[in-house]
């Protein structure tokens, strides 16, 4: 079982527009444990059009295509793919049903090009499209099947898991492929790879670890494959509860979740609440918190304390403290977590002070130092920390690894 994905659109070959469609088929694809042979990006034109097409029946049994189905004129995925399928276009009304009330609540005219989105080619079975006018379509040809849905990620996207997914999964024989994500922060790749050596050595042959590093954090997943959903499952997670006990002090969560969401949940079940105090993070940590849906119940604010000066005023920081110790120091952290915990009224603050780069470094305190302080006025914690990363690199560095040993310290407490 392999697939072929195919991008249409001028502005993907002249660098304007990323192609970030293939990227999500592509995973999507790998999820069902299809294998993508080849992405093809090509240009609105019928002849590469036509080509890819022929080159990806060739090669693959499911072709996924994006592009080229807008209503405007530089716009011919649609005829060409008629052409292809040596088929002719016909006026599908319950498409020009839904157009019509598509326009008419926006109280808009629909023009002859919008209608003619109503045109589908007569061999194809229309994929609806509830988030725009362009359906997508599925095409059977000799046991194959080529799918071709609109450029926008985000109609693409609906398509995908509404309609052609649930397709392709009863179309094909498909093996049954599970992944498990562990997630891991604050340990780098090649340690947490020492540590888990034998645990890798020993695999079962259907079962895969794969590293996937990011800023301060490192993805690990276990992908299982077999024929039956059942016994794959238990495989998996055997191996899972092994690993998580081999590394259990390393990992923050599981699959989609967040780091910021994980310390909500927990000050939610403490019933505590959380202030933050940035000086080098400049508030990187506040907005990370505040992505969460319904982080008010718990956080409070933050003050970005950027300058000594404010430091002082709205903080509390004492002149002599700043000047024995200067900024970036633990004596400053810790006067920060306690102002804020005053100034909101919370059980617990975060507060950072460091030297994000590139300027700014001396000898002792070079570049990439951060100290943090987190926990309650009468309980902090601090720690000073050293990145060697460039100035947007060392911020992430720094609130991932404050959020991170803020939900250590939630959990010993
Ligand atoms: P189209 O279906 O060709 O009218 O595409 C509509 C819009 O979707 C384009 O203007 C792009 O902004 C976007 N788009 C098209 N193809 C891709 C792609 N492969 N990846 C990301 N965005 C895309
Ligand atoms: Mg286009």
């Amino acid at each position: 079982m392999q697939a072929t994905i195919i991008t249409i659109g001028d502005e993907l070959l002249y660098g304007q527009t990323i192609d970030t469609n293939s990227a999500y088929m592509g995973r999507e694809l790998a999820l069902l444990g299809i294998r993508v042979r080849e992405i093809l990006s090509i240009s609105d034109d019928k002849s590469a059009i036509l080509e890819a097409l022929a080159r990806a029946e060739q090669a693959s049994n499911l072709v996924l295509i994006t592009g080229g189905l807008g209503p405007t004129k530089d716009d011919i995925t649609k005829v060409t793919l008629a052409q292809y399928f040596n088929t002719t276009l016909v006026r599908n009304q319950e498409i020009l049903a839904q157009l019509e009330a598509f326009f008419a609540s926006r109280n808009r005219p629909m023009l002859q090009s919008n209608a003619d989105q109503a045109l589908m080619p007569a061999s194809c079975t229309p994929l609806r499209n509830d988030r725009g006018t362009a359906w997508g379509m599925w095409f059977e040809k000799n046991g194959k099947v080529f799918v071709s849905m609109p450029g926008v990620p985000f109609e693409m996207e609906a398509l995908m898991q509404q309609e052609v997914l649930p397709k392709v999964k009863t179309y094909f024989q498909l093996p049954v492929i599970m992944h498990k994500h562990i997630l891991t922060a604050g340990i780098g790749e090649s340690f947490l790879a020492e540590q888990i050596a034998d645990f890798e050595d020993n695999l079962p042959t259907n079962i895969k670890l794969a590293y996937l590093p990011g800023i301060g954090s490192v993805k690990l997943r276990l992908t299982a494959n077999g024929t039956n959903r059942e016994v794959v499952q238990e495989a998996l997670d055997v191996e899972v509860a092994k690993l998580v006990a081999q590394i259990d002090k390393h990992i923050y969560g599981y699959d989609d979740d967040q780091l910021e969401e994980i310390i909500g949940k927990l000050l939610t079940a403490k019933d505590k609440t959380l202030a933050t105090a940035e000086s080098c993070t400049g508030g990187y940590i506040a907005s990370q918190i505040t992505m969460v849906a319904g982080s008010s119940a718990y956080y409070n604010g933050s003050v970005v304390s950027y300058t000594d000066e404010s430091k002082q005023a709205l903080l509390g920081v004492k002149q002599e403290t700043l000047d024995s110790f200067g900024a970036v120091s633990e004596e400053t952290v810790r006067e920060m977590l306690l102002g804020v915990c005053t100034k909101f009224g919370t059980d617990y603050a975060i507060a950072t002070s460091g030297i994000a780069g590139p300027a700014g470094g001396t000898s002792d305190k070079p570049v990439g130092t951060v100290w943090l302080a987190y926990g309650s006025p009468t309980g902090m914690r601090t720690k000073k920390l050293t990145f060697k990363g460039n100035r947007k690199q060392n911020i992430q560095l720094t609130a991932l690894m404050a959020l991170e040993l803020f939900r250590k310290y939630l959990i010993e407490i």
